[in-house]
């Protein structure tokens, strides 16, 4: 995978980063004078699921952190640690000139930055602003614009790896927005990634995001469907799953993140569906591909299908659990 990203990236003029491609430590240097002072505080705003790992990959690197969430338990053990927490977006901004965000929604995106408390309340000229939430595109763009009305760089990027991959600092991070700002961006996201992919100017990351989002919806679902039918016609789960991932059927969803319970350990399949990527997010994310796709003209029929699978979960009770609960979605609906 990491080849393949390196060759794209010759192709199309991306550049694309891994940890085994990081360069000296010395070309970070001459950035700029935000980067260079790199243990100067780090303000962090969302800590959920993933935020959670992320913020702690951060300290681990020895960055302190300034953090904020709308909800309070999410701080309270970054306070314990000795993390300074404040009480909104814009005191972060007060106290850190580079910030991460990582929250659910556009919307939750929109009052983060620029709501009555939001980051641009406070944010000083030349701060940097990472956006790693997934969300439209078209308001990374329009924050990006808001941003850079006040002296300040924001950058749009993404991660895929979902919990496991926040956790162990494996994340991809897709990231969009003014290329002479991606090495300041680097050192924080290689922190918190193995991966960090440039894709273009601002909203570039979060279309990358979506795109892979839609082919994972796809690809859960026909896992979910075929490990059903497997069961139905009398196979042992754990043996299916070997043959799939020695198979032309394997993918992420059958051999690490396999939907069906006791099949594999370590996953939300096998914790009643607690914890990962919640079903909610992935309706959410699959509405930016419809959307997307209705804008750029573009065919999804698959993409289409997921979104209305996803939203009917959603309506019927699973809106909390993870997104790979589609498996238990279908065995419930199989009396049909
Ligand atoms: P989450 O719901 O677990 O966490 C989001 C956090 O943001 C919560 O603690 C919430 O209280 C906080 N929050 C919401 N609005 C806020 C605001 N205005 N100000 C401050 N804090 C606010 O979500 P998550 O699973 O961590 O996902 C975050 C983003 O990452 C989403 O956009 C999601 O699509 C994306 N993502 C998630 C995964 C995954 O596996 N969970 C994987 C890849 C990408």
């Amino acid at each position: 995978m990491a080849a393949s990203l390196r060759l794209l990236g010759a192709a199309s003029g991306l550049r694309y980063w891994s940890r085994r491609l990081r360069p000296a430590a010395g070309s970070f240097a001459a950035v700029c004078s935000r980067s260079v002072a790199s243990k100067t505080p780090v303000g962090f705003i969302g800590l959920g699921n993933m935020g959670n790992p992320m913020a702690k990959n951060l300290m681990k690197h020895g960055y302190p952190l300034i953090i904020y969430d709308v909800f309070p338990d999410a701080c309270k053990e970054f306070q314990d640690a000795g993390e300074q927490v404040v009480s909104s977006p814009a005191d972060v901004a007060e106290k850190a000139d580079r910030i991460i965000t990582m929250l659910p929604t556009s919307i939750n995106a929109i009052e983060a930055y620029s709501g009555a408390n939001g980051i641009l309340k406070k944010v000083k000229k030349g701060s940097l602003l990472i956006d790693s939430s997934t969300i439209d595109p078209a308001v990374s763009k329009e924050l990006a614009k808001e941003v850079e009305k006040m002296g300040a760089v924001l950058m749009d990027a993404p991660v895929s790896g979902g919990v496991g991959a926040a956790r162990s600092g494996n994340l991809t991070f897709m990231v969009g927005g003014v290329e002479d700002e991606f090495a300041a961006a680097q050192e924080l996201l290689g922190c918190m990634g193995s991966n960090v992919v440039y894709c273009g100017a601002v909203g570039t990351g979060q279309a990358a995001k979506i795109c892979n989002n839609m082919l994972l919806a796809i690809s859960m679902i026909g896992t979910a469907e075929t490990m059903n039918l497997g069961i139905r016609l009398g196979l042992d789960p754990k043996l299916l799953a070997k043959i799939l991932n020695m198979s032309s059927g394997r993918c992420w969803s059958s051999d690490t993140y396999n939907p069906v319970p006791g099949v594999m350990d370590g996953v939300p399949s096998g914790n009643n569906y607690q914890g990962g990527f919640g079903t909610t997010l992935m309706a959410k994310d699959l509405g930016l591909a419809q959307d997307s796709a209705t804008s750029t003209k573009t065919p999804i029929l698959l993409g289409s299908l997921a979104h209305q699978i996803y939203r009917m979960m959603c309506a019927k009770g699973y809106s909390k659990k993870d997104f790979s609960s589609v498996f238990q979605f279908l065995r419930e609906e199989e009396t049909f």
